[in-house]
């Protein structure tokens, strides 16, 4: 079935080719929709299409890709985070207190948490989540970690090496590269390592995402967050997808990023959550670095499943205009993925799309943690945050059926 959404006030591509700018800004838009994106343009020469939507006016842009999260856990942390808003500060130990609860949690408990937290995602845009294990730390909860995860997305990343388990072999790394690594990589798509003070330096991150690259995955890195270390180096060394975080960069790492394809994802949601200084977008994008805005949604340092807060986040706190946020929250996280089918509205993408209750994508900075999604699309199939009667567009009664899937 394909579907023409017409009357889009404003159209935001992220294809220079099909409009302005780099957002490639269609106005007076429609767009074709099946599987895949099927037609793009003006409205005035739309061709026809099984059903017809009328976007009354609204903004509509390429559903947001979450290239970072950690939801596969149990249990929450909201009393560290109390304490940690009343001056304690943020030093990673933490993450021990949700492996246990991991740990203790049945897969049904698991999986319907990651349902959850998809769920509200999707409800704020976001139409594609990578998910990271990390919470299991042995080799048998790494691996059902990550097999609940791939219930949930193509974009499924090991992350055995999250921090070393208080009750794990003294040589923990050798335990990661091997038996585990084995065990996980049938459900991953990446390997991941928190580079960082504390948890892995540089020689054993390496070697961790060394091992990861020869089982078949491809590496990401968790890099710079806490301190100056290595990881940005390593990741641009061993061609990272991504190097995320990257709070903490010296000029030598802005080069090298810019001079590379490792996108520097940054993660607001935790530094916001931290109370920590904000990464610098504006230097990234200055240098010529491909930047890409994520959630972290977890537990301990970023209970946040909201893109639209990140945009806002970036564009008041981290030097980016909301046309770079917004491009970074889509095409910047499809990079970061190394998917050039997401983060796009372009004729053979996915129909990954949202409709905003606005006139223009500058609402999401504009009108921070206002709930502005009122249509998304994800692979084809239409989901109403807020059912058919909001703003009224006009629909057919197909597309009225309320969706069984995770919003149900
Ligand atoms: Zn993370």
């Amino acid at each position: 079935m394909s579907v023409l959404i017409t009357n889009i006030g404003e159209l935001v591509t992220n294809d220079p080719a099909l409009g302005e700018g780099p957002l490639g800004i269609v106005r007076d838009a429609a767009i074709v929709v099946g599987d895949r994106v099927e037609w793009v343009g003006p409205a005035k020469s739309a061709p026809a299409a099984d059903e017809r939507l009328d976007a009354a006016g609204a903004a509509a842009l390429p559903g947001f890709v979450d290239s970072h999260s950690h939801l596969v856990f149990a249990g929450d942390r909201a009393a560290e985070f109390a304490a940690r808003m009343s001056g304690e500060p943020y030093t990673g130990g933490g993450i021990r207190t949700t492996v246990a609860a991991t740990r203790a949690a049945t897969d049904d408990q698991l999986r319907a948490n990651v349902a959850r937290l998809v769920g509200e995602g999707l409800r704020q845009g976001t139409t594609t989540i990578e998910i990271k294990s990390g919470y299991g730390l042995s080799t048998a909860d790494e691996a059902r970690s990550l097999r609940i995860a791939a219930e949930f997305s193509d974009e499924v990343t090991y992350l055995g090496a999250h921090v070393k388990p208080a009750d794990g072999p003294e040589d923990y790394v050798s335990l990661v590269n091997g038996e585990m690594l084995t065990a996980c990589a049938p459900y991953a798509r990446w390997v991941d390592v928190f580079c960082e003070r504390g948890a892995f330096d540089v020689e054993e991150s390496r070697s961790v995402l060394k091992a990861g690259i020869a089982a078949g995955l491809r590496p990401r890195i968790h890099a710079n967050q806490l301190t100056m270390g290595g990881g940005v180096r390593l990741a641009v060394e061993l061609d990272c997808a991504s190097a995320d975080h990257c709070t903490h960069l010296s000029d030598a790492d802005v080069d090298a990023l810019a001079n590379s394809d490792t996108v520097a994802t940054l993660l607001p949601g935790a530094e916001f959550s931290t109370r920590a200084p904000y990464p610098d977008a504006r230097r990234l994008l200055d240098a010529g670095a491909t930047v890409a805005l994520a959630t972290d949604c977890n537990p301990g340092s970023s209970y946040t499943s909201s893109m639209p807060f990140c945009v806002a986040v970036a564009v008041r706190e981290m030097g980016m205009s909301p046309g770079e946020a917004v491009w970074a929250a889509t095409a910047g996280g499809a990079r970061a993925l190394r998917r050039p089918d997401l983060g796009r509205l372009s004729v053979g993408a996915a129909a990954d799309l949202q409709l905003l209750d606005a006139p223009s994508h500058l609402h999401l900075a504009y009108r921070p943690a206002v709930p502005l999604t009122r249509l998304v699309v994800r692979r084809g199939a239409f989901h109403w945050p807020w059912g058919t009667h909001r703003s009224s567009p006009t629909v057919s009664s197909h597309l009225e059926q309320p969706h069984k899937g995770v919003l149900s």
